[in-house]
């Protein structure tokens, strides 16, 4: 069964790279993922280009380039709008370890195809021509929804045990079955996981979290296949349900605090983001909900919780299915724009220290004001506020 469509859309420019690829004398091919989405009929943003030419014969041949990946063979060309497109050299794994290769050039189109990981994403298009090279029938496990690995599965994840945490994210993609053969060597390979650097693994987290048809599904395959075990032990077996969890767009910082146990333990782990990791220890600080519905209760709650109040609504909403109860009230007071915190009253510490207070004592009282302002915010003149000073000291 072969359900290669005749011609792909490709972008001019990248028609126009390969074009000045092959007026030089070299070979060059549309590869990789953006063929594996054009027969799904998905959009895809990046047309990789696999050439005969080396690095350097690239880099003399067009006027912009930017070196993005030397080592593996892959320089950036810049288009005539400042777009930039990938060219990278036929090339064949020498050497690997799990986490590296050290690569040859030198060698054909079908070696190149050879060395890349599923049979999804060893297609080589020629936009030119409207050729097709599919040396390992992707095209069948495309239209039969399969993950399968290109060669020796066993083999192929030992090469790089990153291919582990990539086959679980396409296959909650495309809702694709993996391979009894692959999915017995990914399980085999699950324990080299732990080499991989921390930043990789959560890269293919996120962008799991971000494609997934369901972010259950996504959880499933990470523990079915061990990889939780290895890299994610914090991983909960018991997560909110679907559709909720699943609403697009997904924000993978936010998710993982639902999905995780402590979440920024997990993401300072993972090397996320001193950002990422800070707001995830404001999430769980909470506190989750305000302790009653009145309005001072939702006030206090958001005086405490600051800048976390979004994210903890939204996880509301991702963990039940529905909108928050005091989700329209903390829109009313900030409609309103009443004052939550000490640098919204209308004294300052320096108001109080030319009170005759002493200087540990302006804090104590400034938060004593604050609280009295959380319950009735017309009490937040400058007046009002002295009077409740002295009276407070
Ligand atoms: P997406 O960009 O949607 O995540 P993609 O298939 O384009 O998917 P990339 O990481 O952009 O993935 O890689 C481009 C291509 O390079 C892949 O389609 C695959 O052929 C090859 N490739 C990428 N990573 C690996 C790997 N770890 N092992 C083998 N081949 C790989
Ligand atoms: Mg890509």
């Amino acid at each position: 069964m072969n359900a290669l469509p005749s011609e792909v859309t490709v972008p001019a420019p990248v028609v126009d790279l390969v074009a000045t690829l092959e007026r030089a004398g070299h070979e060059a091919w549309c590869v990789g993922g953006a063929l594996r989405d054009a027969v799904l009929g998905l959009p895809h943003a990046d047309f990789d280009v696999a050439t005969s030419a080396t690095p350097e014969q690239v880099r003399r041949l067009f006027r912009h380039t930017i070196p993005v990946g030397e080592k593996h063979g892959t320089v950036g060309v810049l288009d005539p709008a400042r777009v930039l497109h990938e060219v990278t050299t036929f090339r064949r794994d020498v050497r690997t370890d799990g986490r590296h290769a050290e690569v040859a050039y030198g060698v054909s189109l079908e070696e190149d195809l050879a060395r890349r990981d599923f049979t999804i994403n060893a297609l080589a298009y020629h936009p030119l021509r409207h050729e097709w090279r599919d040396p390992f029938r992707g095209a069948d496990d495309l239209s039969g929804g399969r993950i399968r690995a290109v060669g020796d599965a066993a083999t192929r994840f030992r090469e790089d045990y990153l291919r582990v945490l990539r086959a679980i994210r396409f296959a909650a993609r495309f809702g694709f079955a993996i391979v009894p053969e692959t999915w017995a060597a990914m399980t085999e390979a699950a324990a080299g996981l732990k080499q991989l650097s921390m930043e990789r693994v959560r890269d293919e987290w996120f962008k799991g979290l971000r494609t997934a048809q369901t972010v259950s599904g996504l959880v499933e395959l990470w523990h079915g296949s061990g990889a939780s075990a290895e890299v994610l032990p914090e991983l909960l077996r018991e997560i909110p349900l679907e559709p909720a969890l699943s609403d697009a767009p997904r924000d993978p910082g936010l998710l993982t605090t639902i999905l995780v146990r402590d979440p920024a333990a997990v993401l300072r782990r993972l090397r996320a983001s001193n950002a990422e990791i800070a707001r995830a220890a404001a999430i769980a600080a909470g506190p989750d909900a305000p302790e009653g519905g009145t309005l001072i209760d939702v006030r206090r709650w958001l005086a405490r919780v600051n800048d976390a109040a979004d994210d903890l609504l939204r996880r509301h909403e991702l963990r039940t299915g529905a909108a928050a109860p005091w989700a329209d009230t903390v829109a009313g007071i900030r409609q309103r724009g009443e004052p939550l915190a000490r640098e919204q009253l209308a004294v300052r510490g320096g108001d109080l220290l030319e009170l005759g207070l002493r200087g540990p004592e302006v804090g104590r009282v400034l938060d004593r004001l604050l609280s009295r302002v959380l319950e009735d915010p017309s009490l937040n003149t400058r007046d009002t506020l002295l009077a409740l000073a002295r009276e407070a000291r």
